[in-house]
């Protein structure tokens, strides 16, 4: 069913959310969601426990990641939809980007470390369920929790951004490999909130045309990482450009997410919904 209640961008504790993936499951039930994502980065193992608690309480689970991508000096999202997460393209693909994280992690210590900050290696590894998981969001509820800023934002504000103090320059996987590993698991491949990366027009329809060429088909247009006023641009830029359209909460936890999952609007009429691939 088209109209159902799809919400296709969700983290758990097996990256950098909150809640566990039973959790999710549970919340989506009482905001009552038909059929969720776990998009988790850069890996898929909370999609076991995912399953099991989506059959549980009765919601369809959409077996999902979302994959972090080096596009010029440009960090991208890409979400996969439908993986399979045993294929070894896929699995061996996010191997290789998640083995990059905890060295990663070092240099943001290192760089914290210079502006008089002590112990985040150990404070934010601590705060990471999955140890080879360790990101930024880590770092950030890290800072919150030893008062060094109000809250996540304030972190990435003022530290972990881009161009900020603390932020470290990180080679991710290039994009046509992304959309490979998630073709070849027989996936569906999803540019995930393309109105974050703050991207002159030029190079926004670069990044479509680039996406698109490497086998992109949806992108997401209402999701809790755009701000409202953004739906419209991106709705028509999904029609302009022919790409599917996606909505995900981008869900985080209690807190952190303003929008639980399966609260967003619904995607406009003149939109063909990326479930339309898979649901008859
Ligand atoms: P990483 O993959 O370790 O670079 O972490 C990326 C994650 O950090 C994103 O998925 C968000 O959850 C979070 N993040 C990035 N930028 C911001 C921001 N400006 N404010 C809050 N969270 C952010
Ligand atoms: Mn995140
Ligand atoms: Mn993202
Ligand atoms: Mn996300």
């Amino acid at each position: 069913m088209l109209l159902d209640n799809y919400d296709l961008h969700n983290h758990s504790t097996r990256s950098d959310g909150l809640l566990s993936p039973t959790e999710l499951l549970e919340l989506a039930a009482r905001t009552r969601v038909d059929a969720i994502a776990l998009t988790d980065h850069d890996t898929t193992d909370g999609l076991d426990e995912a399953q099991g608690a989506a059959r549980r309480v009765g919601i369809a689970l959409i077996p999902g990641v979302e994959i972090s991508v080096s596009w010029g000096d440009t960090t991208l999202h890409v979400v996969g939809l439908n993986v399979d997460p045993a294929a070894p393209a896929l699995s061996n693909g996010l191997r290789g980007i998640r083995d990059g994280r905890t060295g990663r992690g070092e240099k943001i210590a290192a760089a914290l470390e210079k502006l008089g900050i002590e112990g985040t290696f150990d404070g934010a590894y601590a705060l990471a369920e999955n140890k080879s998981m360790l990101g930024r969001t880590h770092f950030a509820r890290y800072l919150v929790e030893t008062g060094r800023v109000k809250d996540i934002q304030a972190a990435f504000d003022r530290y972990l951004a881009k161009g900020k103090a603390a932020y470290v320059p990180h080679r991710w996987a290039e994009l046509p490999d992304a959309v490979d590993w998630i073709r070849k698991s027989g996936g569906v491949a999803v540019l995930a909130h393309p109105g974050r990366y703050s991207l002159k027009p030029m190079f926004r329809d670069e990044m479509l045309k680039d996406f698109r060429a490497a086998g992109g088909e949806a992108i997401e247009v209402v999701t809790g990482s755009h701000r409202p006023e953004q739906y419209a641009a991106w709705q028509r830029m999904a029609l302009e450009h022919g790409f599917l359209a996606s909505r995900g909460a981008d869900y985080h936890g209690p807190g952190e997410s303003p929008i639980e999952p399966g609260r967003l609007p619904a995607l406009h009429e003149s939109l063909t919904p990326v479930w339309s691939r898979w649901a008859h």
